[in-house]
């Protein structure tokens, strides 16, 4: 069994995964939304004082496997890196203790991963990444070979929900709670721009800074808001938010096939963004992939299967060498 730890931001998590038939024997995450929420995002500081206290809370309740385990697996990219620390420090402490083998884990191909807890891989997949740091279309030959097709210009998609929310009064994380707003409104009453639209067909990326100025206008223009237009920019800027995700995919798509397209990330428990991507899908006559609702935001289940993977290509790292990175632009060609 590998034991993996995720703190690469708000959330503290560990999972028990068995190495032999990939299956999730223990998962516990708590998220610190609440403590967060009164700021309007994640204060990094306070962020990595929760990991301290949570993250040993969990750990006593995996400790019933602590005489099976084969290995240490932790996130040590990308990500907060005073949060990714707290993770990091506590697996080495585990490593050196027990005497097992570490692996360090980036947090994107853990994201990749939660389409495969407790199942095979299956590559090549194509992948779009959509969570609060990164909005990147990907084209995955395996765990080891990840071609970045396009990437944002500025914000990525689940930030440009949660400022929208917080333009809105809205708590943080904001992405849940847009869709169901937007589930009343009318997505047609707000006519803002798809972003990038007019530039040139070799341009393959993403911006979300414009759409949240354009909605940031409309807020301002109406003073006062009621329910009802609260719940119609909420649809009108959901239906362009998304719809300039598939334009540009439908663009990177257009003279390259696909078969199997996996869609991960906090972001993609959207069924909005889901139920345009299974149309598009359709028309390419490809598979889409989704994970369980409860593996789209963080979790330490999907960097335990990622760590799995990792264990068999003999991975280990030192405990000296293992190093939080922050960014991890190195991984994609
Ligand atoms: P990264 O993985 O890039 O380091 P992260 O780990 O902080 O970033 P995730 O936890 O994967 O991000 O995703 C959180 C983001 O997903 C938040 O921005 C949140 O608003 C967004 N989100 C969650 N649910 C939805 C939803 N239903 N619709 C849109 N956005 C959503
Ligand atoms: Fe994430």
């Amino acid at each position: 069994m590998i034991l993996s730890i995720e703190s690469s931001c708000d959330d503290s998590s560990i999972a028990i995964t068995r190495l032999k038939d990939k299956k999730l024997l223990f998962h516990k995450k708590i998220s610190q939304d609440a403590e967060h929420a009164q700021y309007g995002g994640v204060v990094p500081e306070l962020a990595a004082r929760l990991h301290a206290v949570t993250l040993p809370k969990i750990l006593e309740e995996a400790k019933s496997y602590f005489s099976q385990l084969k290995a240490i697996a932790v996130t040590n990219e990308p990500g907060l890196s005073v949060t990714l620390v707290e993770g990091v420090s506590m697996a080495k402490a585990l490593s050196v203790a027990l005497n097992l083998p570490l692996l360090g884990i980036n947090h994107l191909k853990g994201h990749i991963c939660s389409l495969f807890i407790e199942a095979e891989t299956l590559f090549p997949l194509d992948v779009l990444l959509v969570s609060g740091g990164h909005t990147q279309l990907l084209h995955v030959t395996n765990l080891d070979e990840i071609k970045l097709l396009a990437t944002t210009m500025d914000d990525s998609f689940g930030e440009s929900f949660d400022k929208v929310g917080k333009m809105l009064g809205l708590p943080y994380p904001a992405g849940a709670i847009i869709e169901r707003y937007a589930k009343k409104g009318n997505a047609k009453r707000f006519d803002f721009t798809i972003p990038l639209q007019g530039t040139s067909s070799s341009l393959l990326a993403f911006s979300y800074s414009g759409l949240k100025n354009q909605v940031r206008l409309c807020i301002e223009a109406h003073g006062n808001l009621d329910e009802q237009t609260i719940c119609d920019i909420c649809a009108s800027f959901q239906r362009v938010a998304v719809a300039h995700l598939m334009q540009k995919i439908k663009k990177a798509y257009k003279e390259r096939s696909v078969e199997h397209f996996g869609v991960v990330g906090g972001a993609s428990a959207n069924l909005y963004l889901r139920g345009e991507l299974e149309a598009f899908c359709a028309s390419k006559k490809a598979k889409l992939h989704t994970a369980k609702m409860e593996f789209c935001s963080d979790n330490a289940a999907m960097i335990g299967r990622c760590a799995v993977e990792a264990y068999h290509k003999d991975a280990f790292v030192a405990v000296a060498d293992l190093k939080v990175r922050s960014s991890s632009k190195d991984i994609f060609y």
